[in-house]
Formats: structure tokens, C-alpha cells, sequence
């Protein structure tokens, strides 16, 4: 086995997608990394049996502890992010959850941006706050004050997503990351619209990276996945007081604590070994192996990806049935100047427009659509196209749903690799329905409620 960690930092990020973190199988010189589909890994004698227990012998034993093909995938995500490691998990909510319950307990309070993913907001909501862990919403993430007011003595961590859903409100990471660390708490996103091609939160100031990997990383609909990424920059020992399960001596350490024995690493050695092992939202090798397969494409999709959608933004903007289009990439986008700064690579691909008419235009034009899928998912190669206000969104209150800018025509798109001129048409033969609906008639107040109250 050989790892190419310290050369893979001199890599390009093309080079670095396909070679990273590979696991060289010295048996038989597999090229590609293998699928190590094994629940264990034999113990030459007992001697190796009672060593790799006491964490003497760094060997493989249980998938659940450990696995190559994991393994394998988890450096190159490290490598590609700029961290130091990385936990691959089964979906992106367990990289979430374990991320989370590697840094708060019960007492203490969590401050996320409250445009974030939906599955995200009820962990929060539904699941931490029975376990004693409260979370404060800042509506406007690029305003110091609004995370300065919700801070309290007992936050432990602050949330954002770097491109959030659906509506591409750039969160500026370096404002973020200074207020967190003004606290002397770590910033945590989620980087699941951006991928490490585009955006590298550790670079601005984040402390822990989170993603579903069953997006833009496995990028081909066909598998979940989570993973979490850690930095080097936190000083976990800083206020002894803020985290005492890593500062306090552990019992699997004989005594000494997680920032002792692993410094820099202490959070992740801790999500890793005490939080992802005893929960256990271990992936399967088969599902790792194809998100390592994804993953060797990754910049090829993205960049493809977002010239598209830059395309399809535009042309939708030029269109009169259409009300707004919530794409950073455009120069009329509120977002456009943070977007040039942190992603100038490309804009990413999932994003919103609103079609006049409301909640019958939008149902129309979906109904309409023949090339677009409609799916709840995104980072897919094939494109996406769903309502959120009726399907993701639709336990939010309609003060929620307005404070978050999802009005009834609201529609998302994820842009896949297809020809872009096949997917505007597609949108343009779909308007055409809209069109013949009763052109620019807007909701009825009996539509407006109904969208509002339409919680499942
Ligand atoms: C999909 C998604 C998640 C949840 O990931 P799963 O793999 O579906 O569990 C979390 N955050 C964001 C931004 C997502 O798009």
C-alpha cells in the first residue's frame, strides 16, 4: 500500500482527482482500487490480533473500524480539500450528524444560516433538540451582527452552506469564520453545491467541511454517501472548557485527552473513533468504490456543469415569463460579487428561478418538461428539475417559505451534462405550455394558501 499524501500536494486538482490517496494492491497490482467487500481482515497470530486492538498496529480488522477501499477514498477527499483527513460515511446527513455529535452535547447550542438544506434543518429541529442541543437561525449569513446576537456562552459551533439551497445566497466564509473564531469556536460547512473544485472552505477560515457525497462527488445518481473533512488550524485545547471531551482524559487513551495525544487532529481522531465507530453510519466498500469512481471526474463534470448552467441562467433571464433568476453567476445576481471572489471557477449548477404565474405556471412548466427529470436530488450527470415549495420546503410556514425567498413560481434546476442546447430547449418548449395556460394570469389567493399550508 502506498500513499502519495506529501507528493499529492504539488499535484494540480485534475491530477490530483485521479491519483490521490490510491491504494496500491502489492498482491497483484490492481490499477484501479479494489472493492474490499469484507465485513473483517484476518489476524496473522495473536499477538497482531491484541496490537491492532491497542491501536499499536495500524492495520485493518472490522469494515466497521476501518476499510481500504474507504480508506482510499477518504485521503483523496482530504488531498482535494486541503485538509488533513477525512470520514467517509453512508449518506451526507450522517457526515452532518457525526461532524455534530464529535463537537456538542447536551446544554450546548448550535448557530446555523438558516438557507440550508432542508434534511439539515430537521436533524436540528427534530433530532438535536431531543437530545438537549438548541440551534439559532441567522436569516441574513453575511451580517457579523446577526451571528454576534445569536451567539450565547454555551455555542459550540457555527453552520453554514457555501452555495445554499435553493437560492445561491453566497455565504461570505471569511466574515463567518472570523466571528467564529472570535468565540473561539470552529466554523463548519456544508460544500456540497461547490465540491472542492470550485470552492475550498478550509482556505477562507471553515474548520470542518462536510458533504453528501451522493451529489457532485459520486456525481451519477446511483449511490449515497457522506463525508467529513477536517483542518489543521483549530486549537481544540484553546478554552479547555468549550470542549471537555476532547480536553479531558479519555478512557480509551490510558488517561491522556484527544488534544494531547492528537493535537490538531483531536476533533476528527474523536468523530472517528468514539462518534462515526459507536453510531456506526459506516458505507458500504462497494458504495466508497463508486464514489472514488466519481470522483476521477469530478472537474470535468463541474466545469461542464457550470458553463451550462451560466447558459441556461441566462437564457431564462431573458425570458418574459420569467420573474427572477437565482443564479450567482449573473452580473444582476445580488451574490455576483462574492461569487467572483470565492468561485471563479464556475458557479456551480443547482439553482432557482421564479416563472410568473405562480404555483399553476410552475406546475405546468414541470409536467411540460421531457429531457429535465423530475427528482429530488442534484449533482446528478443527467439534469434535475423539482418544486420546493410542494416537495423539500414543504413543512416550512409560509412566513418561513418568505423569508427564505420561495415564492409558488419558485422551480430548481441541477444542471447536468447534456447538450445545453437540447436542455434550453426543453425549457423553451415547456414555457410554451405555460404560455397557453392564461399568460401571466397571477396565483389566486385560494392557490396562495394552499401552496402555504401544503405541509405533508
Ligand atoms: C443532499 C444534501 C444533504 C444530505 O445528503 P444525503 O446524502 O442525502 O444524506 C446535505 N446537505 C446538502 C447541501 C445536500 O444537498
Amino acid at each position: 500500500m502506498t500513499e502519495e499524501s506529501t507528493r499529492d500536494r504539488e499535484f494540480g486538482f485534475a491530477t490530483q482527482q485521479v491519483h490521490a490517496g490510491a491504494f496500491t494492491d502489492d498482491g497483484v497490482n490492481a490499477r484501479a482500487t479494489p472493492i474490499y467487500l469484507s465485513a473483517g481482515f484476518v489476524f496473522d497470530d495473536f499477538a497482531q490480533a491484541r496490537d491492532r486492538f491497542g491501536g499499536v498496529d495500524d492495520g485493518f480488522s472490522y469494515t466497521r473500524v476501518g476499510n481500504p477501499t474507504t480508506a482510499s477514498v477518504e485521503r483523496r477527499i482530504a488531498a482535494l480539500e486541503h485538509g488533513e483527513q477525512a470520514i467517509l460515511v453512508g449518506s451526507g446527513q450522517a457526515a452532518l450528524s457525526v461532524a455534530l455529535l464529535g463537537l456538542l452535547q447536551a446544554g450546548d447550542h448550535l448557530v446555523s444560516a438558516s438557507s440550508i438544506y432542508e434534511g439539515s434543518r430537521g436533524l436540528f429541529l427534530d433530532n438535536f433538540s431531543r437530545l438537549g442541543i438548541d440551534t439559532s437561525f441567522v436569516i441574513d449569513a453575511n451580517d457579523p451582527l446577526a451571528w454576534e446576537l445569536a451567539i450565547r456562552p454555551t455555542t459550540r459551533a457555527l453552520f453554514v452552506e457555501s452555495i445554499p439551497n435553493p437560492r445561491n445566497d453566497i455565504v461570505d466564509l471569511a466574515l463567518v469564520a472570523a466571528v467564529a473564531h472570535r468565540h473561539g469556536i470552529p466554523l463548519i460547512v456544508d460544500n456540497t453545491f461547490a465540491t472542492p473544485y470550485l470552492l475550498r472552505p478550509l482556505e477562507h477560515g471553515a474548520d470542518v467541511v462536510v458533504h453528501s457525497a451522493s451529489k457532485f462527488l459520486a456525481g451519477h445518481g446511483a449511490v449515497l454517501g457522506g463525508v467529513i473533512v477536517s483542518g489543521s488550524g483549530f486549537d481544540w485545547a484553546a478554552r479547555p472548557e468549550l470542549f471537555p471531551h476532547l480536553t479531558e482524559p479519555a478512557r480509551a487513551l490510558g488517561g491522556r485527552s484527544y488534544a494531547e495525544r492528537f493535537g490538531s487532529s483531536a476533533f476528527i481522531t474523536y468523530a472517528r473513533d468514539v462518534v462515526a465507530l459507536r453510531f456506526g453510519p459506516t458505507p458500504s466498500p462497494l458504495n466508497a468504490f463508486l464514489i472514488q469512481q466519481g470522483i476521477e471526474t469530478l472537474s470535468l463534470r463541474v466545469d461542464r456543469q457550470s458553463s451550462s448552467a451560466q447558459a441556461v441562467a441566462e437564457w431564462l433571464e431573458a425570458q418574459p415569463e420569467i420573474e427572477s433568476v437565482d443564479y450567482s453567476g449573473l452580473p444582476s445576481n445580488p451574490y455576483n460579487e462574492l461569487a467572483r471572489r470565492y468561485l471563479p471557477r464556475g458557479q456551480g449548477s443547482v439553482f432557482s428561478f421564479t416563472v410568473a404565474g405562480g404555483l399553476a405556471a410552475a406546475e405546468a412548466l414541470i409536467d411540460a418538461v421531457a429531457l429535465f427529470t423530475r427528482m429530488t436530488h442534484l449533482g446528478d450527470v443527467r439534469s434535475l428539475i423539482i418544486h420546493p415549495g410542494t416537495t423539500s420546503h414543504a413543512l416550512r410556514t409560509a412566513e418561513q417559505l418568505r423569508e427564505g425567498g420561495i415564492g409558488p413560481g419558485l422551480i430548481r434546476l441541477s444542471i447536468g451534462v447534456e447538450d445545453v442546447a437540447d436542455l434550453i430547449a426543453d425549457l423553451a418548449q415547456a414555457l410554451d405550455a405555460v404560455r397557453s395556460l392564461d399568460a401571466g394570469r397571477p396565483a389566486t389567493v385560494a392557490e396562495t394558501a394552499g401552496f402555504a399550508g401544503s405541509g405533508r
